[in-house]
C-alpha cells in the first residue's frame, strides 16, 4: 500500500473542495483531493447544473406550447412534443463537459486528485478507500473537510419507496418518462425548482408544505409573486399540511393537517425535497471529536473547526447550503493556508431560487435591519414599469433596496421576476463595495436593462424615481 505524504488534502471534489484545491494549488501548496465518486460534486452532477438545464428545456417548451395556443407576438408552432431521454441526455452532455473541465483545471494547477472514498483515521492521516479496501495512506499538515450534503429522507417515505415512486431531487433531474401526477413534498427552493420543471414539461403538479406558506426562508411579498405564478401555470399549494407516508397500494400521499383530519392526494410520482443534511458520518470525522452546530460541522470566520489543522468549508458546515459559498469559503481557506490574511464575510452572499419568476436576495431584508435596530428606507420599482421587462412579456415582480436612513449605506437588495438572478452579482457587489443609494441612482445603467429597475428602485428610496 502506498503511503504519501502533502501539506493539504482535501476531502471532496464539489465546489467547495476542487475551487479549494485549485487555489492552494496555484499558490504552490502541495495539495491532493479525495474524491469517491465525481468530480463536480453535488452541483454539477445532480445539483445546480443539471437542475437549471431541466428548468431552460421546460421554460423553452413551455414557450412552444405557448406559441402553439396563439401568442400577441405573431409567432406559429405546431403542437410541439418533448423527448424528454433527447432532453436528458443533453444535460448530461453538459454535466460531463463540466466535470471533465474541474479535473484539467486541477491538473493544470498542479493538484493531484486521488479517486476513493476518503476514511479520516487522525486530524493529520487519512486512508482512501476502494471497495472496501484502503489503497493509500496520505499524511498532511492540513485538512480541508468539503464532504457536502445528502438529501434528508422521510423514514415512513424513503427514496425507492412505492415500487420507486418516492424519489429525490437526483433521480427527478433524470427521468426517463414525466409522470401523469406528481407529488412535491416540501416548498422549498429545490422543491419548487422541479415542481415548476415538471408542471412545464406536462405533469400535474401538487406542492405539500408543512408551513403555512412556500418558501418559507424568503420574505412573504417576494414569495406571493411565485406563489401567484405557480397558481397560473396551474399548481396546487398544499399547505399546513404533514405528509404521513403512502396508501396501501401506493397511489396517493398521506397527508394530516393541524387538527388531526386525514386527506390522500393521487400521485404517480412523489418528489421528496425537505431537505438537505451535512455529510458528517460514515468517513471517520466523529472520530476527531470537532465542536458540531447540530449535524454540522462548527466554524469560525476563517473556516477553522476546533482542531487547529482541520478545516471546513461548504454544506458539511450547515445553510446557507449554496455552491458559491463553498467557492468563496474554499478559495479563502487554500489563501489562509498558503499565508495570506483573510477571513469570511458572510453579509453578500446572494441566495437565488429559479423559481418562474426568479427570486433574489442579497444582505439584510428590511425586518432584518429593523430587528437590528437600524432606522431604514426602502422602496420597491415594480418591473411593471421598466420598458425591457413588457419586450419580454413578463411584467411581474419587483426589485426593493434597503438602505440606512442617515447615511444611505445599501444594506440590502431583494427581487422577483424574469431573470433576476442576474442581476445578483451587481446587488452582492453593491454590498462589498459598501455603495450608498446615491452611488445606485448616479451610475447610468443602459437602456433598455432590467437592471434599470435597480437604479429606480434606488431613485424611489431617494424620493425622485423617474418612471413611476
Ligand atoms: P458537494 O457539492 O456536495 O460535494 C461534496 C463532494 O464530496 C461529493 O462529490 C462527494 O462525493 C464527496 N465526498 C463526500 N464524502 C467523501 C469522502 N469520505 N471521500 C471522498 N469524497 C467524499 N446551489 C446554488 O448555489 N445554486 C443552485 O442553483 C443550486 N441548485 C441546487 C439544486 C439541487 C437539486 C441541489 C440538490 C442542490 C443545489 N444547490 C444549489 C446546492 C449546491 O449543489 C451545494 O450547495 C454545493 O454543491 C455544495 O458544495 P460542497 O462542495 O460543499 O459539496
Amino acid at each position: 500500500m502506498q503511503t504519501t505524504s502533502t501539506t493539504l488534502v482535501v476531502i471532496g471534489g464539489g465546489p467547495g473542495g476542487y475551487i479549494a484545491a485549485i487555489r492552494a494549488a496555484q499558490l504552490g501548496v502541495a495539495t491532493i483531493l479525495i474524491e469517491g465518486d465525481q468530480l463536480g460534486g453535488t452541483c454539477l452532477n445532480i445539483g445546480c447544473i443539471p437542475s437549471k438545464a431541466l428548468i431552460h428545456a421546460a421554460e423553452e417548451f413551455e414557450k412552444a406550447k405557448h406559441y402553439a395556443e396563439g401568442s400577441a407576438l405573431g409567432i406559429q408552432v405546431a403542437s410541439p412534443s418533448i423527448q424528454i431521454e433527447q432532453t436528458v441526455s443533453w444535460k448530461n452532455g453538459i454535466v460531463k463537459r463540466l466535470t471533465t473541465g474541474v479535473g484539467a483545471l486541477l491538473k493544470k494547477n498542479g493538484a493531484q486528485v486521488v479517486k476513493g472514498w476518503a476514511q479520516i483515521i487522525d486530524g493529520k492521516t487519512v486512508a482512501v478507500m476502494q471497495d472496501g479496501q484502503e489503497v493509500q495512506r496520505i499524511t498532511c499538515e492540513h485538512l480541508l473537510i468539503a464532504s457536502g450534503s445528502s438529501a434528508v429522507e422521510l423514514p415512513f417515505m424513503p427514496f425507492g419507496a412505492g415500487n420507486g415512486k418516492v424519489i429525490s431531487s437526483t433521480e427527478a433531474l433524470s427521468p426517463n418518462s414525466i409522470p401523469k401526477k406528481l407529488v412535491v413534498v416540501g416548498g422549498g427552493y429545490i422543491g419548487l425548482e422541479l415542481g415548476i420543471t415538471y408542471r412545464k414539461l406536462g405533469s400535474e403538479v401538487a406542492v405539500v408544505e408543512a408551513m403555512d406558506r412556500i418558501l418559507p426562508a424568503y420574505d412573504e411579498e417576494l414569495t406571493k409573486v411565485v406563489r401567484n405564478a405557480m397558481k397560473q401555470l396551474g399548481i396546487e399549494v398544499h399547505l399546513g399540511l404533514s405528509v404521513q407516508g403512502l396508501n396501501a397500494d401506493n397511489t396517493a400521499v398521506r397527508l394530516k393537517n393541524a387538527a388531526g383530519e386525514e386527506s390522500e392526494l393521487a400521485c404517480d410520482q412523489v418528489l421528496v425535497a425537505v431537505g438537505r443534511r451535512p455529510r458528517t458520518q460514515g468517513f471517520g470525522l466523529e472520530s476527531l471529536l470537532l465542536d458540531m452546530n447540530g449535524r454540522a460541522v462548527k466554524i469560525d470566520d476563517q473556516c477553522r473547526t476546533s482542531m487547529r489543522n482541520v478545516w471546513a468549508i461548504g454544506d458539511v458546515t450547515g445553510e446557507p447550503m449554496l455552491a458559491h459559498r463553498a467557492m468563496a469559503q474554499g478559495e479563502m481557506v487554500a489563501e489562509i493556508i498558503a499565508g495570506k490574511r483573510r477571513h469570511f464575510s458572510p453579509a453578500s452572499i446572494p441566495a437565488v431560487c429559479f423559481t418562474d419568476p426568479e427570486l433574489v436576495v442579497v444582505g439584510m431584508s428590511p425586518q432584518e435591519a429593523q430587528a437590528a435596530g437600524i432606522v431604514i428606507i426602502t422602496a420597491n420599482f415594480p418591473f411593471a414599469a421598466n420598458g425591457r421587462s413588457m419586450t419580454l412579456e413578463s411584467s411581474e415582480g419587483f426589485v426593493r433596496v434597503v438602505a440606512r436612513k442617515d447615511n444611505h449605506l445599501i444594506l440590502g437588495w431583494q427581487a422577483v421576476g424574469r431573470s433576476v438572478s442576474e442581476l445578483s452579482a451587481g446587488f452582492g457587489l453593491c454590498l462589498e463595495m459598501g455603495a450608498s443609494l446615491e452611488d445606485v441612482a448616479g451610475t447610468i445603467h443602459s437602456h433598455p436593462t432590467l437592471g434599470e429597475a435597480v437604479q429606480e428602485a434606488a431613485l424611489r428610496a431617494l424620493g425622485h424615481a423617474l418612471h413611476i
